[in-house]
């Protein structure tokens, strides 16, 4: 029996339509092969969101995107919109989608393909083999709490406040998803957090603490973020699994990425507690090389494998793209990104060509 499944696709700007294309079609072809139907409606995100609708989450976006089973997105932002007032850059469209469909869990692999190992700026034996998987706590923190503004003082000064708050039941529901993603690893698990000095990381701390009783099988460890970004580029395969808050998470999984040398190859996934989880590559819009046809499309395709596997429980599927990925690689085939000696230099559309005579 055909299984269905409703996509929305959010390409958004710059390369984000180039690629996701590509990764419609590699979605069709596998379907085609394992009997599942995927049914796409595409709708507006980011800075094509605010010059066709308005906003940069107009709402029927976000409506359209609860009814779906998975959404796809590729990328928001550009040039264009970076003076627009807070309310209408397209990264608070990002933020609302998140927060409208409650996603406070993201999770980014930073794994070393061995295709791809001289692409790092580390030495091989420093970054051969590394598989971390990095657990951001998504929807609050930083970036979220309150009060926040810029402020006049008494004295007439501006002064610009964030306030960094966690209460328990965010921590322990962050911390749940990071112990049973570490179950389905290696079983470790690296909590981060600045608790010599924060007040809401010492509640971090003690609640991840406090929730490992129920997890005897996970080996938890704990590290000052300071310390985590040190070890993240001196020694990486000491971690499987790390958790930590949604700023240090922001920094630490960009490092963690480009431990791999090449930002255009990293998936990610945003989950909540029920609902579509939102699938996307780690990389923005690149403007830079928007529309030429140089984008490498390979980070938005390992976004619809972590999309078949986290979102829609279809393992056998993200098995399929994630191979079809790595035999194009073993061909030789690179986009710019990526281009080494002795390798086949393509554009966005002959790698999305390859996946799927690799397919066929
Ligand atoms: P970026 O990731 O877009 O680009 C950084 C560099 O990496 C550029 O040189 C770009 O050409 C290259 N690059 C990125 N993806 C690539 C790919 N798939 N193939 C080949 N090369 C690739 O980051 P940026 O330049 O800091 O930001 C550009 C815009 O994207 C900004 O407006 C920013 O706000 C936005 N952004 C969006 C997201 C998102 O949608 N989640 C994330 C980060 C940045």
């Amino acid at each position: 029996m055909t299984q269905s499944f409703r996509i929305t696709l959010l390409p958004g700007d710059g390369i984000g339509p180039e690629i996701m294309a590509v990764t419609v079609d590699v979605l069709k072809a596998v379907g085609s092969r394992l009997n599942l139907a995927f049914e796409f409606q595409e709708a507006l995100i980011g800075g094509i969101a605010i010059d066709e609708a308005g906003s940069p989450l107009p709402e029927e976006t976000l409506a359209q995107c609860r009814q779906s089973d998975a959404v796809l997105l590729a990328a928001i932002g550009g040039y264009k919109w970076d003076t627009l007032p807070r309310h209408l850059r397209p990264e608070t469209g990002l933020l609302g989608l998140r927060a409208g469909l409650g996603l406070f869990a993201n999770l980014r692999p930073a794994t070393i393909l061995p295709q791809l190992i001289d692409a790092s700026s580390l030495k091989r034996e420093v970054v051969e083999g590394v598989d971390i998987m990095v657990v951001r706590e998504l929807t609050g923190g930083i970036y979220f709490g309150e009060p926040k503004g810029i402020f006049a003082t008494e004295m007439g000064e501006k002064r610009g406040v964030n306030t960094m708050a966690y209460t328990e039941s965010e921590i322990d529901r962050i911390g749940r998803v990071a112990f049973e993603t570490a179950q389905k690893r290696s079983g470790r698990l690296c909590s981060v957090d600045k608790a010599n000095v924060l007040e809401v990381s010492q509640l971090w701390r003690d609640r991840i603490t406090a929730l490992s009783a129920d997890y005897p099988d996970i080996e938890l460890s704990h590290l000052y973020v300071d310390n985590a970004a040190m070890q993240l580029v001196r020694w990486p395969k000491q971690f499987d699994t790390i958790v930590t808050g949604n700023l240090f998470g922001d920094i630490l999984s960009d490092a963690a990425a480009m431990l791999t040398g090449s930002i255009g190859m990293l998936p990610s996934a945003s989950l909540g507690a029920d609902g579509p989880g939102v699938f996307e590559p780690v990389h923005g819009s690149a403007p830079d090389i928007a529309g030429q046809d140089k984008a490498n499309p390979l980070a938005q395709v390992l976004s619809a494998a972590m999309m078949l596997r986290y979102g829609l429980n279809q393992p056998e599927a993200a098995n399929m793209i994630e191979t079809s990925v790595l035999s194009v690689l073993d061909q030789g085939y690179r986009t710019g990104d990526i281009m080494a000696d002795g390798m086949t230099a393509v554009g966005c559309k002959a790698m999305g060509e390859a996946l799927l005579k690799t397919l066929a």
